[in-house]
């Protein structure tokens, strides 16, 4: 089965300052990989590379069939595969929760306005909020809205998802809701690659884990992993978190 993320000996660098060291995994159809270490790592800067917001200075990166280091990439066409979700959720305040998700859809897919409604209801449902399609953010929680900017990733049909830290603004009981959002489409079958700091969801959730520590890939394994960790960094790490 190929892979529908696959990075290769990714080097990237700011200035002469290397963040990755050659940074190699991947990420099969429906798998959930969760990327987990200090911060200052390199999780952000895999991430971004994956969808191309951040050019590489070496090695290879495939992302459903496209070859994001390519100076002929279709960025439209791989942003299109690729959804990602933020710490800070980014809605428009003066839009309310169906306009937040239509847009995308009607801009970027000419998705006509009674589509794009019945994709955001759907997706809305998925997440749980579907009585909140005409709430504006600032009537929403900080959980809501995270799921809220989850939905509008969603509605794009995304084949793999990108969370960076999305619970990391929230307090545990909002995080909970998140989570439990990520854990449904993760048993739904959607590809992702989770970026976080809770390790019992990377433990439960996650088909796999990947350790980074200095810029490389240190540790990788399933969520077991957690519990014998083999190197001496992810123990300090598990033991004294971030
Ligand atoms: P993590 O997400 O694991 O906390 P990041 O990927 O954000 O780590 O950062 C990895 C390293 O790259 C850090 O040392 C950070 O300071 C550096 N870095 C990230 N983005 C930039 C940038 N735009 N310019 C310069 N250095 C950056
Ligand atoms: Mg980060």
């Amino acid at each position: 089965m190929s892979a529908v993320v696959k990075l290769t000996g990714v080097i990237k660098r700011f200035g002469t300052v290397e963040v990755l060291k050659g940074v190699s995994f991947d990420v099969a159809a429906g798998e959930v990989v969760a990327l987990i270490g200090q911060s200052g790592s390199g999780k952000s800067t895999a991430l971004r590379c994956i969808n191309r917001l951040e050019t590489i200075q070496g090695g290879s990166i495939e992302v459903c069939g496209h070859r994001v280091e390519a100076p002929n990439l279709n960025i439209r066409a791989l942003r299109q595969d690729v959804g990602m979700v933020f710490q800070s959720y980014n809605l428009f305040p003066h839009m309310n929760v169906a306009e937040n998700i239509m847009l995308a859809l009607r801009r970027v897919k000419n998705a006509s306005r009674s589509e794009a409604m019945e994709t955001a209801r759907a997706v809305l449902a998925k997440v749980g909020l579907l009585q909140k399609i005409d709430a504006y953010p600032e009537q929403l929680s900080g959980g809501q809205q995270q799921r809220v900017a989850i939905a509008r990733s969603l509605a794009m049909q995304p084949k793999v998802m990108l969370f960076d830290e999305v619970t990391s603004a929230l307090d545990p009981q909002l995080t909970g809701e998140v989570l439990r959002v990520m854990e449904g489409l993760a048993k739904g079958g959607m590809t992702m690659i989770v970026v976080t700091h809770e390790m019992a969801f990377a433990g439960k959730v996650a088909n796999r884990v990947v350790y980074m520590n200095t810029g490389r890939v240190w540790e990788v394994g399933t969520g077991d992993m957690l519990g014998k960790p083999q190197t001496q960094e992810l123990k300090e790490f598990l033991a004294n978190g971030l």
